[in-house]
């Protein structure tokens, strides 16, 4: 079977979801390999990755290849691309995962599909475009196909693959070597799982009414297990910080279950959201546009609503 290169998404040694996701989408369509760049790789994440799937773990674990922006990352998968000769490249369609997928894509004279939020056989793509306006069928006609998959695209499903290492060296440009990273900064992680890889998002907009009511949003959050999301106008208020926001100017999630709280729903909210398995949207006003959007919808004022739902679902846990 042809290998189908998965390149991982880890940070501190550990394995983010959205690359179980791809292994098992992979698993579907050819054999995985996983692709581990840069220092830290741990049994434990050779192990993870072996079971869900990854024939192959490709470690490239040199310094050099984290010591500069993106670019190492499309050469080291360039020149595994020119040596494995694989079906296709899946990345995650993170900011970081789709830049590694346009430069990669140059390199290898190759066709790219970004924020694809399905891959079937043939490589062919459900893809989300024009800010999600528009759902599309996308297949790749030239080169090795290289898909950015959206975290939450496929449920992760474990099943053994042999795992076996391959340790890779990479000889960098002088032009992946363009821009250094100077010095990294730790984002203090909280309990809540990460907006974008998150399976239930909870968002509030400008129906909360302060910064303080957005505690009415994080205790739904909590008792679900999800992630806290905000529109534009309550991140513009300063009622939640910006990094939170979803949208066009904002994140991208695809959750699935998103719930809207007190948010109108214009287009470009909905284009950080709408490839949401479910939506349930929760307005006051009967007319909101987000109403046309959404699977399931409660009339009503959510600072009422949103704490009766949070009372249920921590009784039913
Ligand atoms: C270039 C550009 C980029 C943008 N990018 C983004 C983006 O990334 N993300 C984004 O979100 N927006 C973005 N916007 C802004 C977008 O157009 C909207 O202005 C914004 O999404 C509105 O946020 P909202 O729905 O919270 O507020 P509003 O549109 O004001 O809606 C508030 C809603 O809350 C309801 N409500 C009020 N009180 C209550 C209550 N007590 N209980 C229940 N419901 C209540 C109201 O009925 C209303 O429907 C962008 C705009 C531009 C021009």
């Amino acid at each position: 079977m042809s290998e189908i290169l998965v390149l991982v998404e880890h940070v501190d040694g550990e394995v983010k979801k959205v690359t179980l996701e791809l292994l098992t989408l992979a698993r579907s369509l050819g054999a995985p390999a996983a692709v581990w760049a840069g220092p830290g790789i741990t049994d434990a994440a050779k192990a993870r990755l072996a079971e869900y799937g990854a024939e192959k773990i490709y470690v490239a674990g040199a310094d050099e290849i984290v010591d500069y922006v993106v670019a190492p990352k499309a050469e080291l998968l360039a020149q595994l691309v020119a040596d494995k000769s694989p079906a296709a490249v899946l990345v995650a369609a993170t900011t970081e995962g789709k830049e590694v997928a346009g430069r990669l894509a140059v390199k290898t004279d190759s066709g790219v599909i970004t924020d694809a939020v399905g891959l079937g056989e043939g490589f062919v793509a459900d893809q989300s475009i024009f800010g999600g306006g528009v759902n599309v069928r996308s297949k790749v006609r030239k080169g090795t196909p290289i898909v950015a998959v959206r975290p939450n695209s496929t449920a992760p499903e474990a099943a053994a693959g042999a795992g076996t290492e391959e340790q890779v060296s990479v000889t960098l440009t002088e032009s992946a070597r363009a821009a250094r990273v100077l010095e990294r900064v730790k984002q203090e992680k909280g309990a809540r799982p990460e907006l974008t890889e998150a399976a239930i998002v909870v968002s509030g907009g400008r129906g909360v009414g302060s910064a303080e009511n957005f505690s009415v949003i994080e205790g739904l959050a909590d008792a679900l297990g999800a992630a806290v999301g905000a529109s534009r106008a309550a991140t513009d208020a300063g009622w939640y910080p910006h990094q939170f926001q979803v949208g066009q100017t904002g994140k991208t999630v695809s959750p699935q279950l998103y719930i809207a709280a007190g948010i109108s729903g214009a287009i470009q909210h909905r284009a950080g959201m709408q490839t949401a398995k479910t939506i349930v949207a929760i307005n006051k006003d009967p007319e909101a546009p987000i109403f046309e959007l959404a699977d399931y919808g409660v009339v009503g004022d959510l600072h009422q609503v949103v704490p009766q739902l949070t009372e249920e679902v921590t009784k039913r846990k």
